[in-house]
């Protein structure tokens, strides 16, 4: 299985190495809401030495989290489909928007978290772990693991 993705204008593509599709979580915070332009993003953490481009060029973007962290956003020049980011919080880690996969229609999220903001008529399953915020990093490690479910 080839794990592809790309842009919503074709002009930018990449490749993940991996056997395959990466694990997902959602995130419903104001951020990724306004950033979305929808009710939550999925997302996919990955190692950033997995993702590679396979066309075009992908335009950066670079900005400060309210942490402080400096994250950069990696999206098509042409039409600005964002497509992943590095965050200087967490380096070698690549956060991929997972809806730009090729398949993403068979992704199943493992995680969501700041529940909190989640708009009301989403409803996650109970066997779905769940946050009202951030997760602590080890729990949301076992979770995107698969090994709760
Ligand atoms: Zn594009
Ligand atoms: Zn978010």
């Amino acid at each position: 299985m080839r794990i592809e993705g790309g842009c919503r204008c074709g002009a930018v593509r990449y490749r993940i190495d991996s056997a395959e599709l990466p694990p997902v979580y959602c995130c419903h915070c104001q951020v990724c809401q306004t950033w979305s332009g929808s009710a939550f993003t999925q997302q996919a953490l990955i190692s950033e030495s997995q993702i590679a481009l396979t066309s075009g060029v992908a335009a950066i973007y670079e900005n400060m989290t309210s942490s402080g962290a400096r994250s950069k956003q990696h999206l098509c020049g042409t039409c600005h489909t964002r497509l992943w980011n590095t965050n200087s919080a967490r380096p070698g880690i690549a956060v991929v928007r997972a809806g730009t996969l090729d398949d993403a229609e068979h992704l199943v999220p493992r995680a969501h978290i700041w529940t909190k903001r989640k708009q009301p008529w989403i409803v996650v399953g109970d066997n779905v772990p769940q946050w009202p915020e951030n997760a602590p990093t080890a729990d949301f490690v076992v979770a995107l693991s698969g090994k709760l479910a």
